[in-house]
């Protein structure tokens, strides 16, 4: 027997509607490229929205097409972002920090149709626009400008677009299954690889993050996310942001530690989100003006793990709580948050700090465990000693790559998150290594394997090793470690020169270590872990 109630497909479209009309003159603060500031509000922000799902119609856009987006975090890519998914088309949101090749290939994998960008990319979109297979249409998200348009004849412009376009228009009704945006992510080797949400998976996601255990996100919110919106939908937050109607403080291209010191005291910021890199960067700026940043009580730190030092200095000089939160790309990317329980409140401050040092525990809707080899399905202790590959499975979790027909997932239907941890009887995870060959800098990703493999192509190398050395600005960078050929003569300056035409800049090694062995296992496999132990420290004192 079926129960009673209606039913409603869970649609992104019913979550500005919400925000519109129940938290209508709650203000959205927005930090232009020129760096000027725009106030708007949801009520404004939906309407727009529905000015821009017209405009999406009038260029003929159907349907699960993909429209891209190369922006800041601003209300204009807010907006566009709710009438992209809201009309049923796919939100493909682009980083801008790749290297151009990248670009190019995920722009024509996502076979997009629209792209909209900020000035600021205007050099990016000229580099690349001969190359794109299916782009019909360019949009700056800015009021007409004469630069942009002598650089890009066929550029329209988004206050242009939806001026000229009524704030009418009936969200369209469909599964909530279907698709609604598209983030790709970093592979170890090759291409990047899309991982597309649903309606459905992005509506119960950010019920997930609202939640008290998790983000504590509420009406009485002003949230800074510092995350990009082009990094995992910027955690999710500007759909919770919509189910709660708090407010947002969005940062544009201002991400110095002093810019958002500004925003934060400014707006009176209650929580702000972001990579440990960007935390550094505030604490130094607040440090040295002498401001508290009275108004910030929580800050959510996720996308590399949260060095301990921070976490006092939040709690000691700011009186802030820091969220510890794990997650990926493939998660949507809520997994884990660190919220205490009741039974730790009688606990030291040292006791608590170690717990809020671990990536914390999952929400209701996802289900972790640690298994004992590469997609094993051999569940292991939970006994926050024992550790081995985390797995993941639940409402928001990934099941297949974007075009790809085979499951992502073990043969028992969990998904393999790269990562190595622990996980203690209470579920709080440890994330302890990683197995993916990956290095994250800043919470960008950088191939090791890629690196080596540009390396071994040096004609004065016999081997090399690119490893994830532990670095007090950006977390992690690449350190080379290599084994010249016999009697070559070859200098680190030389070595890092070659990469300059091969890789971003950022990406090339810190540091090229010459040895004269690497370890290797039984099938001849380069021990990463072991040179990790040894070399990992490197860049500290440098
Ligand atoms: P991405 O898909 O770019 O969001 O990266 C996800 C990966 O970042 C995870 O698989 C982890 O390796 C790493 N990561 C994310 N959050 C944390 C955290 N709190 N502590 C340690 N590593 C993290």
């Amino acid at each position: 027997m079926l129960g009673n109630m209606m039913f409603q497909p869970l649609l992104i479209s019913s979550m500005i509607e919400h925000a519109g009309r129940y938290h209508s003159d709650t203000l959205i603060i927005s930090k232009n490229t020129d760096l000027s500031i725009t106030e708007t509000n949801w009520g404004k922000v939906r309407n727009n929205s529905k000015r821009f799902a017209n405009v999406l119609n009038s260029l003929g856009a159907k349907l699960g097409d993909r429209i891209a987006t190369i922006a800041w975090n601003n209300h204009r890519h807010l907006e566009s972002w709710y009438a992209i998914s809201g009309s049923g088309m796919v939100c493909h949101t682009i980083n801008p920090r790749l290297f151009p090749e990248q670009l190019v290939f995920i722009i024509n994998d996502a076979n997009d149709k629209v792209i909209l960008f900020d000035k600021t990319f205007l050099p990016l979109i000229k580099a690349v626009k001969p190359m794109l297979k299916s782009v019909e249409h360019f949009i700056c998200l800015d009021a007409p400008d004469a630069a942009v348009k002598e650089q890009v004849p066929d550029v329209q412009f988004y206050d242009d677009l939806i001026a000229q376009h009524s704030e009418q228009f009936a969200w369209p009704e469909f599964d909530e299954l279907t698709a609604s945006s598209l983030c790709y992510t970093s592979g170890t080797t090759g291409n990047p690889k899309g991982v597309l949400y649903s309606h459905r998976s992005t509506v119960l996601h950010s019920y997930g993050i609202c939640m008290p255990d998790s983000l504590n996100i509420s009406a009485r919110d002003i949230m800074l996310p510092v995350v990009p919106m082009f990094h995992v939908n910027a955690w999710g937050t500007p759909y919770a942001a919509a189910m709660v109607g708090c407010t947002m403080v969005l940062p544009g291209p201002g991400l110095d530690g002093v810019s958002l010191a500004n925003m934060i005291d400014t707006y009176k910021v209650s929580v702000a989100l972001g990579v440990p890199t960007i935390w550094q960067g505030l604490i130094n700026a607040a440090q040295q003006s002498g401001t508290k940043l009275e108004s910030l009580k929580r800050n959510v730190v996720g996308g590399s793990a949260c060095p301990p030092a921070m976490m006092k200095v939040f709690k000691e000089q700011f009186d802030c709580e820091t969220i510890h939160a794990w997650g990926m790309t493939e998660t949507s990317p809520l997994g884990t948050s660190c919220q205490f329980k009741a039974k730790h409140q009688h606990l030291s401050d040292e006791e608590k700090l170690q717990i809020r040092l671990s990536q914390g525990r999952p929400p209701f809707g996802v289900d972790l465990r640690i298994t004992d080899e590469e997609k094993s399905t051999h569940e292991i202790e939970r006994d926050g000693k024992t550790s081995g590959n985390l797995q993941i499975k639940g409402h928001w979790i990934i099941q297949n790559y974007f075009g790809k027909a085979e499951s992502a997932l073990t043969a028992d239907g969990w998904f393999d998150t790269g990562d190595i941890a622990t996980l203690n009887e209470d579920g709080y995870l440890k994330i302890s290594d990683r197995s993916k060959d990956l290095i994250k800098s800043g919470g960008e990703w950088i191939s090791s394997v890629e690196l080596e493999n540009m390396a071994m192509g040096h004609p004065k190398i016999a081997m090399a090793a690119v490893i994830a050395a532990i670095h007090p600005k950006w977390d992690e960078r690449p350190v080379l470690i290599a084994i010249k050929k016999p009697d070559a003569d070859l200098s680190e300056i030389e070595i890092l020169g070659y990469y300059a035409d091969k890789v971003a800049k950022w990406q090339i090694p810190d540091k090229v270590i010459f040895v004269d062995s690497i370890p290797l296992s039984g099938t001849g496999k380069m021990l990463k872990k072991d040179l990790r132990e040894q070399y990992g420290n490197v860049l500290l004192n440098s």
